[in-house]
């Protein structure tokens, strides 16, 4: 029996929220918040008939952490779940404390604005002293985990598939697989054809700064960057086929350095069709990526915001996607004194996912871990006080959740291996 306040009303939201609506046992009641709540009580009213979760919505700005913590005191939840942007991680995290409640997402903390010179400063500190550059990293985030210890409250960071899922996989494989762990990669394929020139299958803001960031792995312990898109290599997918893949700065190789310090070498490799790279790179090169906003014809313009608004909504793609994606992570190390290989990975199919919840599978793959993370914190399985990744929790309940409720696994002990 649980009350559970859910920030934001997008794909991923609308996925984790109609998934908590399949445990009503658990979620016994939720509100959801978000910018335009015209979006949350669509979605309310397309699911009052079918769920026994009692759901309300309110209308929230999520960057005034005053509007947050009145909407926390006066509904009360067990939990808040931030599935807006990542711009939002810190009010939301304050708004928590301010009202000792729970908090989980999934995106670490980046800010709007990446020309505000007091983040800027900052910044160009931590990219001199850890060596990469995007604009995301955990420090914003973790510099919270003595504020939420000595309050007594857990807050879960990333728990969507990538991040989120890759790190129980990483857990899993420490726990019962190996003694030692040498090299993890992991690798995001996705296979769906949306039949558009070009289209980004989640938030195409944090999407097309994610992808056009210079890319990074961690080796022995230390950052090596790379120019954006510059390391390529090719993989035979289960149920997928061969895909091109490059390898990219991801947020879940910082906290997994962190937490698997003998691992030597961790990378991320995400597929692309030739289109997608071709278009990006046209865009980037006539600064249609770029976050500094400029004046036109008297008004405002962010390039990257506009850009948004032309390209078509991630949440439209899920009626003409069709495919499947393949997510999840090789190791190699060794068990019983004896070299091993392992994979472990998931596969998901985008009809399928529309078929359940009306969305594509990019949505549906981060939705449906977000909505076990909750399920974790709320039956008390991932609770301690402090801030913390998905490989600091037992990863054994919620692998057995996922298979449950839509992304089961698949292993393989002799995969091809990623030179
Ligand atoms: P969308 O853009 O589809 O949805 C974002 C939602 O947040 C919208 O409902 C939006 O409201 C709301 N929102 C934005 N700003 C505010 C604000 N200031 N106050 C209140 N609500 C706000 O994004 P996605 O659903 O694609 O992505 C959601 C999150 O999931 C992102 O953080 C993304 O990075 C993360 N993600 C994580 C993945 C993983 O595997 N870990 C993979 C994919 C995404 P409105 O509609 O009114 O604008």
């Amino acid at each position: 029996m649980s009350k559970v306040l859910v920030i934001g009303c997008g794909g991923v939201a609308s996925v984790a929220i109609q998934k908590c609506c399949q445990v009503s046992d658990v979620f016994t009641e939720l509100c959801i918040a978000s910018r335009t709540k015209s979006k949350c009580d669509a979605l309310a009213e397309k699911l009052a008939p079918i769920t026994k979760t009692k759901i309300t919505t309110a209308q929230v700005n999520a960057d005034n952490v005053e509007e947050l913590i009145a909407l926390i005191k006066s509904y009360q939840p067990d939990l808040v779940m931030n599935i807006a942007l990542p711009y939002q991680d810190l009010t939301i995290m304050d708004a928590c404390l301010a009202c000792g409640v729970n908090y989980m997402d999934t995106a670490n903390y980046e800010p709007e604005n990446t020309d505000d010179p007091a983040w800027r400063a900052i910044y160009e500190k931590r990219c001199k002293e850890e060596g990469f550059s995007a604009y995301f990293d955990y420090s914003w985030q973790w510099a919270y985990k003595k504020k939420f210890e000595d309050a007594g409250l857990t807050a879960l960071l990333g728990c969507g598939f990538d991040p989120g899922v890759t790190q129980a996989y990483c857990a899993y494989a420490a726990k019962h697989e190996f003694d030692t762990i040498d090299t993890i990669d992991i690798l995001d394929c996705n296979g769906g054809d949306h039949g558009y020139a070009f289209a980004t299958n989640f938030n195409p803001e944090i999407n097309l700064r994610e992808v056009s960031a210079p890319g990074s792995y961690m080796e022995n312990g230390h950052w090596v960057e790379v120019p954006a898109m510059s390391i390529k290599r090719e993989y035979n997918f289960d149920q997928v086929g061969e895909k091109d893949m490059y390898l990219l700065h991801h947020e879940e190789i910082e906290s997994l350095g962190k937490n698997f310090p003998g691992v030597k070498r961790i990378r991320f490799f995400m597929t692309f069709g030739q289109s997608y790279l071709d278009h990006m790179r046209c865009l980037e090169d006539v600064g249609m990526l770029s976050t500094t906003p400029i004046n036109y014809n008297g008004q405002e313009i962010v390039p990257i915001q506009f850009l948004k608004a032309l390209l078509p909504d991630p949440a439209s793609l899920g009626p003409r996607t069709k495919g499947k994606t393949n997510i999840g992570c090789i190791f190699t190390g060794t068990k019983d004194g004896k070299p091993k290989t392992y994979y472990i990975y998931n596969v998901c199919d985008h009809q399928e996912c529309y078929k359940e919840v009306g969305s594509q599978a990019i949505s549906y793959t981060t939705g449906v871990p977000a909505m076990c993370g909750a399920l974790m914190m709320l039956t008390g399985q991932w609770t301690k006080p402090g801030v913390y990744t998905v490989e600091e929790f037992n990863p054994d309940p919620f692998l057995d959740a996922l298979d449950k409720y839509g992304l089961p696994r698949s292993e393989n002990r002799a995969p091809a291996l990623v030179d």
